[in-house]
This record gives C-alpha cells, sequence and structure tokens, in this order.
C-alpha cells in the first residue's frame, strides 16, 4: 500500500474563462454562453490533472465562484445571488498583500444553498477515467453568513444553524451519492480564527471552539466507514499568491483541529519555516482513532502560491522526515492549497493564470512521482 496523494481542489481559471465570468457579469454574454467556457476548462483540468498520474483528481473547480460561496453565488461579483441574502456581508479575509475578501450578508431565513457542489460534480463524472474528489465549503466559514453580534429578526441564530448543518450534510451527502470517492472540507478560517487581526472583528472573538464544535455536527452524522473518505483541509490562505494567516503557530490551532472526527487532513505545509517541528506536532495530536476512524495526515509538499516547481526528491525528502513522526499508515501528501481558490485571480507571481495552470500540472506531477520515490524507500511497494 503506497502512501496516498491527493489536491486540495482548485485550480487557476484560464484566462478565456475569467474574460467570459466578466463577460456575463457584465451582461454581455449569457449563462449558456458561459457554460460552454466552464465545460471547456473543466475537460482540460481533468485530462491534464489525469496525465500527471494522480489517482485521484478534481474538476479544478472551473465552475465555482470560490470554495466558500459556489452554494450562495455564480460569480464572485454577486450574480446569481442566492435569496436571503445580500452582498454587502463581513470581511472573510485580509491579506498580507493588502487585498480582501468579503462574505454575502444573511437578511433573512430560511438559509439554503442553491448550488451543491454535486451539481459541479455530475458535470464532472462523465469526463473522468480515474477516480474524482470534490472539496465542500465548512459550516464554520458560512456560520459567518450570520451577523456577529445580534439577531435577525424572524430567524434566530439556532435556527440558522440548524439549517446550516443539514444545507452541509447534504453537500457531503450529494457528493459520495454522484460518484465521489472523497470528499474534503475547506477549513481555512481555522487558523484565521487564531489571528485576532483589529481590521477583520471576527477574527478577535475566539470562535475556533465553535468552528470545531459545529464542525463536528456535521461530521458526526456519518458512520466511521464513510468518515475514511471525508477530509478537512486546512492552510493560512492562498489567494492572489498572497496568505492571510501564516503567522499563526500551528500549534495554536493543530489540536483543536484534530478533534473533528474526520478520517483525513490535508494539510499546508509545504511553505512552512520550520516543517519538522510541525510534522512532529502532527505525530502528537492526530489520533490513531477518531470515534472508529484513523486520522491520516495528508502533508503539503507542493506550495501553489510559488511558480518554481519542487522536485520529486523535495517531496520525497519532505515525506520521509515526517515518517519519523507520523505512522506511515497515516501518512499521506498534498498541495498546500487548491491553486486558486478564488475564481477571479490572476496569479501575480506566476505572471498569468495560463502560465500558472502550467506550473500546477508539473508541481502535482512532482508531487505523484515524489511520493511513489517515499513510498519505495519505506518499503511499502
Ligand atoms: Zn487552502
Amino acid at each position: 500500500m503506497s502512501i496516498p496523494t491527493e489536491n486540495v481542489g482548485s485550480l487557476p481559471r484560464p484566462m478565456k474563462l475569467q474574460a467570459a465570468i466578466a463577460d456575463y457579469d457584465a451582461g454581455k454574454i449569457t449563462k449558456a454562453d458561459l457554460k460552454i467556457e466552464q465545460d471547456a476548462a473543466c475537460k482540460d483540468s481533468i485530462e491534464r490533472m489525469e496525465a500527471t498520474g494522480s489517482p485521484i483528481n478534481s474538476d479544478g473547480e472551473q465552475r465555482a465562484s470560490s470554495f466558500a460561496t459556489y452554494p450562495l453565488a455564480d460569480t464572485l461579483a454577486g450574480t446569481g445571488l442566492a435569496d436571503n441574502l445580500a452582498g454587502d456581508g463581513q470581511y472573510f479575509a485580509i491579506f498580507t498583500d493588502g487585498h480582501h475578501r468579503q462574505l454575502p450578508r444573511l437578511t433573512g431565513g430560511p438559509f439554503k444553498y442553491k448550488t451543491y457542489a454535486a451539481d459541479y460534480l455530475k458535470e464532472a463524472m462523465p469526463l473522468a477515467n480515474k477516480p474524482l474528489k470534490q472539496a465542500v465549503i465548512a459550516p464554520s466559514m458560512l456560520y459567518l453568513l450570520y451577523p456577529l453580534d445580534g439577531e435577525i429578526e424572524g430567524y434566530t441564530r439556532e435556527q440558522f444553524t440548524e439549517d446550516l448543518v443539514n444545507e452541509c450534510e447534504k453537500d457531503i451527502r450529494k457528493c459520495f451519492e454522484t460518484g465521489a470517492q472523497r470528499v474534503s472540507i475547506d477549513f481555512t478560517e481555522g487558523r484565521l480564527a487564531c489571528r485576532n487581526d483589529p481590521n477583520n472583528p471576527w477574527t478577535g472573538r475566539g470562535m475556533l471552539e465553535e468552528f470545531i464544535n459545529l464542525n463536528n455536527r456535521v461530521i458526526d452524522r456519518f458512520t466511521a466507514e464513510e468518515r475514511k473518505n471525508i477530509g478537512i483541509h486546512t492552510c493560512p490562505g492562498g489567494d492572489c499568491d498572497s496568505t492571510h494567516s501564516a503567522d499563526v503557530d500551528y500549534a495554536d490551532m493543530l489540536p483543536s483541529m484534530f478533534k473533528m472526527n474526520a478520517g483525513y487532513f490535508l494539510i499546508q505545509l509545504a511553505s512552512e519555516p520550520d516543517k519538522e517541528r510541525i510534522y512532529k506536532l502532527l505525530g502528537e495530536h492526530s489520533r490513531a482513532d477518531a470515534n472508529g476512524v484513523p486520522q491520516v495526515c495528508f502533508i503539503g509538499v507542493i506550495n501553489p502560491l510559488n511558480p518554481t516547481v519542487e522536485t520529486p526528491e523535495q517531496v520525497r525528502d519532505d515525506l520521509l522526515l515526517a515518517s519519523k513522526y507520523i505512522p506511515v499508515e497515516r501518512l499521506g501528501s498534498t498541495d498546500d492549497c487548491g491553486f486558486s481558490p478564488f475564481s477571479i485571480d490572476v496569479k501575480p507571481k506566476h505572471g498569468s493564470p495560463d502560465f500558472a495552470r502550467d506550473v500546477a500540472f508539473q508541481k502535482i506531477e512532482s508531487r505523484v512521482k515524489g511520493t511513489q520515490m517515499a513510498s519505495e524507500e519505506l518499503g511499502l511497494n
């Protein structure tokens, strides 16, 4: 049994697709016109990811407005916003390069997804020759749609939370029913919750434990057998080649994160300054038995924000070092983040989204090769 390897989910959208999204927002083209570009980008993403040798792939989230807003709006600019939402919600994150990303604001109930991740997966399945995974958004992120203070008239926080948990459960179940082999939950707000940024009020509210409990309300609705294939992704953000919480010490977050009863974790690590210290933390805090399922640690070996392609040897060496601290049967490899979690992303350090796509596939190929090399070295094949 070799070391498993899996991507997070997204790829940069081709420049042609990003232009089509802008034209759609401006009313210059129809939704059907936009879909032609999305179809082409999904097909290209799956074909090229499969060509890297990767055992499991995704459609690169080419149809999604972002990893967080896909259930709520057709585009990042807010075209096709779901019912009971307004565009002017709180900042989800302020990035180190100064740009920010904002969430919509809930104006009333009930809270319902407009689009489920499985709606995209359904389109991707016929294009794939290998198993597909699907990423979904965590309830803890969408919890931030509700105003931080006070209550919405006629729709209590408790009512909203119950609706949210039901929708997130449905989102995951539909992915498995549609044919996903694995489903990972994006939890980028976990590390950000430890940041306490005065410019971003929610980060100073000590919400991490609340997030963990909320996510477990969804995860605990699944059997141990199902949870083997339900993952959690943690990272310091990855948008426009910039991060939002890389300065937060993982030691503040990881012990809480592993309280979630998920079967695997996709953990940003390639861009950490002291990887060995974090490998050690993973070995200490991940659980061999999380209510019936072992927690497998997929360590990040690829940095999607940096155009320099990691070599397979670097990937191998990271895994070999990690295997000193994490039991090999609970070790995997991944990328630090999606390659473009938001649909509109010029990938400034790469020069262009199209070039960043080429780089992404080279990086995935290195991850696959290096993971294979580590498996051989550890006598797993
Ligand atoms: Zn991420």
